[in-house]
């Protein structure tokens, strides 16, 4: 997937500002931030959605969940509180085809979302 933007970060063809890393995922912040702090995190290999995540790799929501409490805490809004959002097609507006997590604290949100 050359053209895979999330791919080029994962493979640091495109800079971005890195907050954690290991051999399958990579968070680093969002260039266009909704919240003081908002970044995403990827699994290294291309996924397109939550969809294409097979049963065979069940451990990634664990390895996930692992890897948002630690960046969390370190970014300072593990206490104050932040949200998980993950976008899956179309009607959620999912807009890079590569599956990501969103982090996002540091002020307070709405529910429900828009
Ligand atoms: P989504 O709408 O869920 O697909 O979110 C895609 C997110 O990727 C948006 O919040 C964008 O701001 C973010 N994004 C797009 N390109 C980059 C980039 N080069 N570096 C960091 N974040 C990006």
């Amino acid at each position: 997937m050359n053209d895979c933007i999330f791919c080029k970060i994962a493979n640091k063809e495109i800079e971005t500002k890195i907050l954690y890393e290991d051999e399958q995922f990579i968070a680093f912040e969002d260039v266009n931030k909704q919240a003081p702090v908002h970044f995403l995190i990827i699994p290294k290999k291309h996924i397109e959605t939550l969809n294409d995540v097979s049963d065979s790799e069940n451990i990634f929501a664990q390895k996930i969940l692992s890897i948002i409490k630690k960046t969390a805490g370190q970014t300072g809004v593990a206490e104050t509180g932040y949200r998980i959002v993950i976008n899956c097609n179309r009607d959620a507006g999912q807009e890079v085809l590569h599956l990501h997590i969103h982090v996002l604290g540091g002020r307070t949100f709405s529910w429900p979302p828009g």
